[in-house]
């Protein structure tokens, strides 16, 4: 069969030594972080958050798209003089000379919008449906040689291209059995998926091979899905939770040992985690993946989906200090609403809970700029997405720019169920994506016909 995920042959993408290998990289690069010394007022500005974010409890949505950053220093314009100038600024670490380079070019294509009238501007902030599904079926159909590196995640391959697919409601049904068929080859008959037909499996390419058969959705893909196993004791399986319950495999005997946290403390940690990840969204309206990290298209999902999941928690937190408090116990007493005779039942529906919750409050980040980074920044004319301007489209990074694209357009609303208001999706409202659930990371109505089906 003809499918990308047999023959693997090139490499037009993942390049250059310090980019991405592949999922994962992006949450593990630490370049450019060689310090020579930190004294220039410049740098003070080099991230902080967007001009109008509000504080990061408060709603952050706004009708109208944040204004571009300041007007970089001629020194960060890029190219050949540019570069002189910045290696005469020894003070700089190669990070912030970097930074400065990508708050211009982010300056520049912010500058063009803000400079035109609102009916070109909604040409400009389309997303291009078309280009993408195009780019993406083509990725299904063949790749080229120098993918070979990546042949040990090719069911990764299949979810970031069917999940992106999904996620712009355009998976074409001539390929569903050939993806079916070649990740069954990839399981393992002990359980587990490898990356490939006859490598050894484990959690993150079971994950990748599960969320696939979970988007196709047919009876077939979820049967083949089903017979996934996962051994709590079993290194390779540690932190597969989230497979477990998506499957409907997580129960009381899985979950063994684990400690629930409790409310108080869990309350706490929201509330730094939600500061820390609030502030990783900067000038250039999109997010970092740490300090001294530069912007990336896959964060918007990544720390997007972090505090839409926050959010949601936010509303288990008070609901269970409501119920401790009502029950006259100390909060602290009541860890997460589990009693061991409840426990395996809380386990196996935390997933389908959790998504049913409504918010109580509005968006943890500016859901409008997030928006503009990702149509403006990291869209390709020719279709797919990328890390940042001045980097190639790639698979991965199509994946999560689109998955945090949806994470955003949703943001502000209250129930998973509802549609955004047109205020809420910047660009025409045709820009609009499925919804997806932020704990598995696939679109919500391919969650819940699994969910049927696992659990039947
Ligand atoms: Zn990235």
């Amino acid at each position: 069969m003809g499918l990308l995920v047999v023959g693997l042959t090139a490499f037009p993408v993942f390049r250059g030594p310090q980019e991405h290998r592949g999922h994962g990289c992006c949450l593990s690069g630490s370049h450019m972080v060689r310090r020579l010394s930190v004294r220039s007022p410049r740098l003070q500005r080099a991230r902080r958050p967007p001009p109008s974010a509000p504080p990061t409890t408060a709603p952050m949505d706004s009708p109208s798209p944040p204004p571009p950053p300041p007007y970089p220093p001629a020194a960060a314009e890029g190219g050949p003089a540019a570069d002189s100038q910045a290696a005469e600024l020894p003070r700089l670490t190669v990070t912030q000379v970097e930074q400065m380079k990508v708050e211009a070019k982010v300056g520049e294509i912010y500058r063009v919008l803000f400079g035109n009238a609102p009916n070109a501007n909604s040409l400009m902030l389309e997303l291009w449906r078309e280009q993408h599904v195009e780019y993406l079926t083509r990725g299904l159909k063949h790749l080229g040689p120098s993918f070979h590196v990546l042949d040990a995640n090719r069911p990764w391959l299949c979810y970031w291209i069917i999940h992106a697919l999904a996620l712009l409601d355009e998976i074409p049904d001539d390929v569903e059995d050939d993806i079916v068929d070649f990740l069954s080859r990839c399981q393992d008959k002990d359980g587990g998926y490898g990356g490939g037909p006859g490598q050894l499996p484990h959690l993150a390419t079971t994950y990748a091979a599960v969320n696939t058969l979970v988007t196709i959705g047919s009876e077939r893909a979820l049967s083949s899905g089903q017979p996934v196993q996962v051994h709590a004791s079993d290194e390779r399986y540690i932190g597969s939770f989230q497979v477990a319950s998506l499957v409907n495999i997580l129960d009381g005997e899985l979950a063994k040992g684990v400690k629930p946290m409790k409310v108080a403390l869990l309350g706490n940690r929201m509330l730094k985690l939600m500061g820390w990840v609030a502030f990783r969204q900067g000038v250039e309206c999109g997010f970092q993946g740490r300090t001294n990290k530069l912007v990336d298209g896959c964060y918007s999902f990544w720390q997007g989906a972090a505090l839409a999941l926050t959010q949601k928690l936010m509303t288990v937190v008070d609901e269970q200090l409501k119920s401790s408090y009502s029950s006259k116990r100390p909060p602290g007493d009541d860890a997460c609403g589990t009693s061991s005779s409840t426990e395996a039942a809380y386990y196996a529906k935390f997933g389908f809970d959790f998504i049913e919750k409504s918010n109580q409050i509005g968006p943890l980040f500016h859901n409008i700029a997030l928006q503009q980074y990702i149509l403006l920044c990291a869209q390709v004319l020719d279709g797919g997405l990328r890390d940042k301007p001045g980097k190639n489209r790639d698979h991965y990074h199509s994946c999560y720019c689109l998955s945090g694209l949806s994470v955003s357009q949703y943001s502000a609303m209250v129930d998973s169920d509802a549609c955004p208001l047109p205020q809420h999706v910047l660009g025409p409202y045709s820009n609009l994506l499925e919804p997806i659930h932020p704990l598995y990371n696939v679109v919500l109505d391919k969650y819940h016909t699994a969910y049927e089906f696992f659990s039947s």
